[in-house]
């Protein structure tokens, strides 16, 4: 039996390697992309049906580079997982140019560019594209001018993918997780921050990396072959509640 491949970016940690992980326990094989390379190289350690791709998926020529390596060394792609990502938690005043064009360039540019390259051969046999948006794309706030404006236009991008792509049996849908405990959220909520999620989440607590994979890889498979162009929040229930963002 052929065994399916799918890309995942941002694999070095976080919500990429738990989805990778769990990927390969469903017997997928996975290209691991991070442009983080000593932490990809221990992430990938003792990984068996993990190949690890050193990648910015900000810059073109890295990102086709790597769609080479990846065919090269699996010969065929299944899925991709736009999932690499930076947060920024600034308000419109505070945050610079070099900030704004810095959060577009991975958060936006990277999930445009490595579609772009991937798709040709997604059409080959039709697969799926899952993209990380987050909540800070389904809701203003005062404090993600860039990050918030970024995952909104992932979850628009999204919906273009399904549009265009559904006719070579390709469907794309997009994950908005609530706070997850990552290195990104650490070095973004403030006690303050953490405080008011677990008051305005209906279930009282942040996600775990697993529980956001869980949903990535549904989408990925083809217990998901009827849904395209959907954004689910994977957020304990905060968007449901309409309750501001902290
Ligand atoms: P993380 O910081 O733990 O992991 C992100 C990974 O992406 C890192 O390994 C990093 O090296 C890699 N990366 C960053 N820029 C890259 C680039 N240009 N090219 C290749 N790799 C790059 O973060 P995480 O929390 O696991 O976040 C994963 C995704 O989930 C992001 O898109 C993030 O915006 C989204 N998200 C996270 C949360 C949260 O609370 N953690 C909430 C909502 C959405």
């Amino acid at each position: 039996m052929t065994l399916k491949t799918a890309i995942v970016t941002g694999a070095a940690r976080g919500i990429g390697l738990a989805t990778t992980r769990l990927f390969l326990a469903q017997g997928w094989r996975v290209a691991m992309i991070d442009r983080d390379t000593s932490a990809l190289k221990d992430a990938a350690k003792g990984l068996d049906g993990a190949h690890a791709v050193a990648c910015d998926v900000s810059v073109p020529d890295q990102v086709d580079a790597m769609v080479q390596q990846v065919l090269d060394h699996f010969g065929r792609m299944d899925a991709l997982v736009n999932n690499a990502g930076i947060a920024d938690f600034r308000s419109l005043a505070d945050t610079d140019f070099a900030i704004w064009r810095q959060v577009m360039a991975v958060n936006l540019d990277g999930v445009f560019l490595t579609s772009q390259a991937v798709i040709p051969h997604l059409k080959q046999r039709g697969g799926a594209i899952v993209n990380i948006a987050s909540i800070s794309g389904l809701r203003a706030s005062t404090l993600r001018v860039a990050y918030g404006t970024s995952k909104a236009a992932v979850i628009q991008l999204t919906g273009q993918q399904a549009a265009e792509l559904g006719e070579w049996g390709i469907r794309a849908n997009c994950v908005a997780p609530g706070p997850v405990d990552t290195k990104l959220a650490l070095a973004v909520h403030s006690p303050e921050i953490r405080a008011a999620y677990h008051d305005a989440i209906p279930l009282n607590r942040y996600g775990t990396e697993f529980e956001i994979a869980e949903v990535i890889t549904f989408l990925c498979s083809d217990r998901a072959s009827y849904v395209t162009g959907q954004t689910i929040a994977v957020d304990g229930g905060f968007d449901a509640v309409g309750v501001g963002l902290p």
